[in-house]
């Protein structure tokens, strides 16, 4: 990848100039600690880089080439879920897509996926009355090489999955870019499924103020923003990729 530090981003072509852009928006969601900033990172980076700071909370940019279709990721990777009903609720809002993570070694996150869901289902619901259908979501069990803390096995999170009517991935950001790629892909599928069936559930809202406090990283200018929490070389690592 050809990229010198601070670049600027691309200007992005705007949506409907090109049949073959599209933009997603995907939010990751989950309790503090199960690794939805390792997840994200893992994805846009292929990198693993262990340590984040956890109250950092970004929108990340990226594009990829998937099935014949330039998609331009925007993914929200939240922290502090906990705090503010109002800010979370904007926050389902943006989304079109949705992550929900927990950590095989964390029962309490397990717990957390249900009432998650149901926050998704309940605040797109009301929000987008034209679209019935809830929106596209996947269930990420993270952390799965940590065997030997584990307190949540496949079958649970089989089970919540199909329950819920929710694609499963069970997967360690740690050991593999492979598995952490597939839920996004999986994710973007749907979204397209979606999208194809009703094509009001992508209209562009509104970006509320809140949103537009979020900082944005672009996947090919990332160092700048970076820097406070990652070493400099794992990102040339990622830069030479
Ligand atoms: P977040 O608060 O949900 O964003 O969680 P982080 O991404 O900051 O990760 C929390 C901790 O879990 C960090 O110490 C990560 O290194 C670690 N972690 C994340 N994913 C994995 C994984 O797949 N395996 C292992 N062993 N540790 C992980
Ligand atoms: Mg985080």
């Amino acid at each position: 990848m050809m990229t010198t530090n601070f670049t600027l981003p691309k200007p992005l072509r705007r949506a409907g100039s090109s049949a073959s852009l599209r933009t997603v928006r995907i939010v990751i969601l989950g309790q503090a600690a199960v690794g939805k900033t390792a997840v994200t990172v893992r994805f846009i980076t292929k990198r693993f880089i262990g340590e984040y700071d956890p109250t950092l909370e970004t929108i990340y940019k990226h594009e990829l080439s998937l099935g014949g279709d330039v998609v331009h990721f925007e993914i929200l990777d939240t922290a502090g879920q906990e705090e503010d009903a109002l800010l979370i609720e904007e926050k389902i809002k943006w989304g079109d897509g949705f992550v929900i993570v927990y950590s095989v070694t964390d029962r309490c996150s397990f717990d957390e996926v249900i009432r998650l869901c149901f926050l998704v289902n309940h605040i797109h619901s009301v929000a987008r009355k034209s679209s019935p259908e809830p929106p596209p979501m996947v269930i990420v069990a993270n952390k799965k090489d940590l065997e030997f803390d584990r307190m949540v096995s496949t079958e649970d999170g089989q089970n919540l999955s199909k329950g819920l009517k929710l694609p499963f991935h069970e997967i360690s950001a740690r050991d593999s870019s492979e598995e952490t790629a597939a839920v996004f892909h999986t994710l973007y599928r749907d979204m397209v499924q979606a999208l194809s069936s009703s094509p009001t559930s992508f209209r562009r809202r509104a970006v509320s103020k809140l949103m537009e406090k979020i900082p944005r990283i672009y996947s090919n200018a990332a160092l700048g923003s970076f820097g406070r929490s990652m070493s400099c070389s794992s990102f040339r690592d990622f830069q030479q990729d």
